[in-house]
């Protein structure tokens, strides 16, 4: 089978803060174009970083979303989340939410209070997915996926387990529902550990070393902590050799090959789809959420 190749390893830029509660380095769409990862539209890292303690409430107030699912993961520290749905959930190490704005939502995401009284390191993912045209005005939905729900699968050498978030790995089925075929895996590995993927070769695929190291053969290119891998278009496979105790998230997904208008909170296919997501926004018609 032929090996899928890296088309760049890429460091985090200078981090901004959404909110006062994300310290993020943008990947996509700002060093990579959303046209390149689609249907990934913005990859944002919030790389390891302390938070002292405090009293206030650290995050980002009620804003709006249309047509695209905000998946959230996190690996230190904890978040929560509330919409005009009703729905909310809070998450740790391990565990994904999966929101999918559909027709239109309003939201809040937020540290959670322990965790902010305490205060401690914080480090998540947050990834925006499109939805497509058929599916943008999709009723809004919340998946909450807490690590015991997402399934695990070890490693042939026994040194490493896959964790599917979402699509499947090895015939093993992952936890969130999905529009469009996406697979997402958190993968952890111990020293030594050899772990293979065989996807799609037309799917795009992006991975980030949240922690550790790993050699990519056949290159023998190596991505340490917090790099970014961008992979072509052109292979079956692609395995990592873990250097050292490494933690990996895994995305790969269909391209969804229709016209993208972007703005702010609002992905759709057409400008004029940007300006009825701004007119039902200001009608209230995305529900009422107080910040
Ligand atoms: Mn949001």
């Amino acid at each position: 089978m032929k090996s899928r190749t890296i088309a760049a390893i890429i460091e985090p830029k200078d981090p901004h803060f959404v909110g006062d509660g994300f310290r993020v380095h943008n990947f996509v769409p700002s060093i990579v174009p959303m046209e390149l990862v689609n249907p990934f539209i913005l990859l944002d890292y919030n790389s390891r970083f302390y938070f002292p303690p405090t009293e206030q409430v650290r995050g980002v107030g009620v804003h709006p979303h249309r047509g695209f699912e905000t998946v959230s993961i996190a690996y230190k520290g904890k978040i929560a989340h509330h919409d005009s749905m009703g729905n909310s959930g809070i998450i740790g190490e391990g565990d994904v939410q999966w929101m999918t704005a559909g027709s239109g939502i309003l939201h809040k995401e937020y540290h959670e209070q322990n965790y902010s009284r305490q205060g401690g390191d914080f480090q998540m993912v947050q990834l925006w997915v499109n939805l497509p045209a058929a599916h943008k005005m999709t009723e809004p939905r919340y998946q909450s996926l807490t690590k015991e729900q997402i399934p695990r699968v070890t490693t042939p050498d026994g040194k490493g387990q896959v964790a599917i978030i979402a699509g499947e790995y090895e015939g093993h089925k992952g936890a969130a529902q999905t529009f469009t075929p996406i697979n997402l895996y958190n993968v952890e590995l111990q020293a030594g550990a050899t772990v293979e993927f065989v996807l799609p070769v037309r799917y795009h695929t992006l991975m980030i070393v949240i922690e550790g190291s790993v050699v990519c053969p056949p290159s023998k290119r190596v991505a340490t902590t917090n790099q970014l891998v961008y992979f072509n278009n052109d292979g079956h496979q692609f395995n990592v050799v873990a250097q050292e105790k490494t933690t990996l998230l895994v995305i790969n997904g269909e391209p969804i090959n229709e016209p993208i208008a972007a703005q702010g909170p609002f992905v759709m296919n057409t400008k004029q789809e940007l300006l009825d997501a701004y007119h039902d926004f200001r009608a209230g018609k995305f529900g009422v959420l107080t910040d």
